[in-house]
C-alpha cells in the first residue's frame, strides 16, 4: 500500500442547511481527496458566531446520508483557537501587524491609492504615530481596534494554477486578522487549520478563489514550506446558478436535502443528480461517491457554472 499523500477536506461554516450547491462541492472535495489516496477532513468554521445558525450537526447529517465520509471527528474551528493566537504573534513579531481603528465607512469614504485594487484597505491606519494610535483607539473606545497585516512594501500578489481555474491572478491588501470584536478573521483562520490539520489540497466555490492569493501570502509570511508545513494545491468549483441565473440560494426553493425530502425527492435522487451535473452519471443513473470514484478525472470536469433546473426532480 502506497503511504497515504496528505489530506483534503470540507469546510462548512454552519450558517444554514447546505443547499445542492455546498452539497456538490463537498462531493468534489471528497472525490479529490480519496482519488489521490488523501485523508479527509471536515472542519465546521464556527467562528462567526453572528452567523452560526446552529447547524452544524444537520449539515454532517446530510454529508453522510450522502455517502460523503471524513477521517476522525469533525474539528470545530471555535477550538483552534491558540493556533490562530500564535499565528497572529508570530506576525506581530516580525512586524507584520497593525492596529486599525476605521470603520467600514471610513473606509469606503477614504481617498484610494492610485492603483489600489477595488475594496482594497486604504493604508489609512497604516502608519500612525503612537500618540495618533492612541488618540485613535481613544475615539472608539468601547470598540477595540481590529488587527491588519501589513503587507511589506513591494510584495507582489501571489499567483496560482488552480486545478479547474487555470492560473489564478488576484490581488492582496492589508486585510484584516482580527475583528475589532475579537473574532479571528477567515483568511487567518482557514490558513493556520488547513496547514495545522496537515491539508494540502482544497477544494471549495470558486467565490473563494480571489481570496487565495491573500491566503497564500499569509502562508509565505507564516513561513510554513520552510517550516515543513502542508502548503496546499487549489481546486475552485464553478458555482452553482439558480433558475433565476444568481447564484443558488434558499429563495430557490427547496434547495436542501431536508426540504427536497420533505417534497418526496430520495437522497439518492439527489445524489444522482449531482453526479451528473459533474459527468459522472447519465441522467435517473444510482449512484454511491465510492461508485463515482472510478469515473473521476479532474480534468474532464465542467468549468461553466451548473445551472440547477428544479424540473429534474420532477416537477415540484
Ligand atoms: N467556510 C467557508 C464557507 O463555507 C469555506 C472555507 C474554505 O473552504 O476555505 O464558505
Amino acid at each position: 500500500m502506497t503511504e497515504p499523500r496528505g489530506a483534503g477536506r470540507y469546510a462548512p461554516s454552519p450558517s444554514g442547511d447546505l443547499h445542492l450547491g455546498n452539497l456538490r462541492t463537498a462531493l468534489l472535495a471528497w472525490l479529490f481527496a480519496r482519488s489521490s489516496r488523501r485523508r479527509f477532513l471536515m472542519r465546521v468554521e464556527d467562528l462567526d458566531r453572528a452567523r452560526d445558525a446552529g447547524t452544524a450537526a444537520s449539515q454532517l447529517a446530510d454529508l453522510e446520508r450522502l455517502g460523503i465520509d471524513w477521517d476522525g471527528e469533525a474539528v470545530l474551528q471555535t477550538e483552534l483557537g491558540a493556533g490562530h493566537e500564535a499565528a497572529i504573534a508570530r506576525l506581530a513579531e516580525a512586524g507584520l501587524v497593525y492596529e486599525c481603528t476605521c470603520s467600514r465607512k471610513d473606509i469606503l469614504a477614504a481617498p484610494t491609492a492610485p492603483h489600489a485594487p477595488p475594496g482594497a484597505y486604504p493604508g489609512t491606519c497604516r502608519e500612525l504615530s503612537e500618540d495618533a494610535r492612541a488618540a485613535a483607539r481613544a475615539a472608539i473606545a468601547p470598540r477595540l481596534p481590529a488587527l491588519r497585516l501589513r503587507v511589506p512594501e513591494g510584495t507582489a500578489a501571489p499567483e496560482f494554477d488552480d486545478l479547474i481555474l487555470g492560473r489564478v491572478r488576484g490581488d492582496i491588501d492589508d486585510l484584516v486578522l482580527k475583528r475589532g470584536d475579537g473574532t479571528v478573521a477567515y483568511n487567518l483562520a482557514v490558513v493556520v487549520d488547513d496547514a495545522e490539520m496537515g491539508v494540502d489540497q482544497v477544494v471549495r466555490g470558486d467565490d473563494l478563489a480571489p481570496s487565495t492569493p491573500r491566503q497564500i501570502l499569509l502562508q509565505r509570511l507564516l513561513g510554513y514550506e520552510e517550516r515543513g508545513m502542508a502548503v496546499a494545491e487549489y481546486a475552485h468549483a464553478p458555482l452553482v446558478l439558480g433558475p433565476s441565473g444568481a447564484r443558488l440560494a434558499k429563495r430557490d426553493g427547496a434547495v436542501t436535502l431536508a426540504r427536497l425530502r420533505d417534497s418526496g425527492v430520495a437522497d439518492a435522487e439527489v445524489l444522482s443528480v449531482l453526479a451528473e451535473s459533474l459527468g459522472l452519471a447519465v441522467p435517473g443513473e444510482r449512484v454511491t461517491p465510492a461508485g463515482m470514484l472510478a469515473r473521476f478525472d479532474p480534468a474532464a470536469l465542467p468549468r461553466e457554472p451548473w445551472t440547477w433546473d428544479p424540473g429534474v426532480f420532477g416537477g415540484q
